[in-house]
């Protein structure tokens, strides 16, 4: 494998097809899971950018998501439930030269994870979380979920449900996150397309990809999130963030999904903060930790 740096980033570019980067274990999701939409567009990025999967970090938290690492030619680790990404943030402070992917659903997320979140975005870790949201707990028979339609229906919620859903891309763009975008997970085009914009992009990039669940939603997710999704405006200015929630919201008034990139901004990752503070207390790069630690002592 002839690797080199990527002209841009940290990544390291090799010439591979998509199913180079296909472990030999078979993706074992349900007939007609929205996640083989993810996998197939996670897939296809990662060919066209020529990352290294000696350079790639896939982790994952617990559910049928976070499957997503077993079947990608990387290093992984299918952590916690909920704690992908703080392991993703070591991971990327201690090797900043990988490409880190976190994968999850909504339930690992959103709400065992979900005080993670908004810490990922506002320090600005450089890693793509790719959120696979199919409004439903899967792995553990469907209860219901963060995201979940106030009148789904699920096993814990039978006569349908009585709260409002979070909606992890508002969340996203209140938090900081510097890349965020949505996506059906069967626009397999556009979700690689966002995969790809995101891995490139330096900061915390966050892709929500709308993925039905055939096993357990109450309705035909598939087709309910076909007929919704709506790609954002061709004029929107992604670079300003009002803009960006002002389309998230018109597009939810008019009972549409806002698709597409929505917003895109540049701020210092937390590893180069780390690297500058380094620097400023007189250390390198194989910094000496007990000496930052000393000198923070009062
Ligand atoms: Fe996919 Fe749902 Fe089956 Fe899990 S239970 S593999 S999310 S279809
Ligand atoms: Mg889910």
């Amino acid at each position: 494998m002839n690797a080199i740096l990527h002209p841009q980033m940290h990544l390291h570019k090799v010439d591979l097809k998509p199913k180079d980067y296909k472990t030999d274990t078979p993706s074992f999701w349900c007939a007609g899971c929205g996640h083989y939409g993810v996998l197939t567009g996670l897939l296809r990025s990662l060919a066209e950018i020529g990352v290294d999967p000696n350079h790639l970090v896939s982790i994952s938290g617990i559910g049928c998501s976070s499957r997503l690492p077993y079947f990608v030619n990387s290093y992984k680790m299918h952590t916690l439930h909920g704690r992908a990404g703080p392991v993703a943030t070591g991971v990327q402070l201690a090797r900043p030269d990988l490409s880190v992917v976190v994968t999850g659903g909504d339930g690992d997320g959103f709400s065992i994870g979900g005080g993670h979140m908004p810490h990922l975005a506002r320090k600005n870790v450089n890693m793509i979380y790719i959120l696979m949201d199919n409004h439903v707990y899967g792995l553990t028979k469907g209860q219901c979920s963060p995201t979940s339609r106030p009148v789904m229906k699920t096993t814990t919620t039978p006569y349908g449900g009585v709260e409002e859903p979070l909606d992890p891309i508002m969340y996203m763009l209140t938090y900081g996150a510097t890349y965020v975008g949505q996506a059906f997970a069967g626009n397999v085009k556009l979700a690689s397309q966002l995969i790809k914009d995101g891995m490139e992009h330096k900061g915390f990039a966050f892709v929500n990809l709308l993925s039905q669940c055939p096993s357990f939603n109450d309705i035909d997710t598939a087709q309910a999130f076909k007929e919704a999704c709506e790609e954002v405006p061709e004029g929107l200015d992604t670079s300003d963030l009002n803009a960006a929630m002002n389309a998230v919201n018109a597009a939810k008034k008019a009972g549409r999904i806002p698709t597409g990139l929505l917003y895109k901004t540049e701020r210092p990752t937390l590893d180069q903060r780390m690297a500058e503070l380094v620097e400023r207390v007189g250390g390198h790069k194989d910094y000496d930790l007990k000496k930052i630690i000393d000198l923070a002592r009062p």
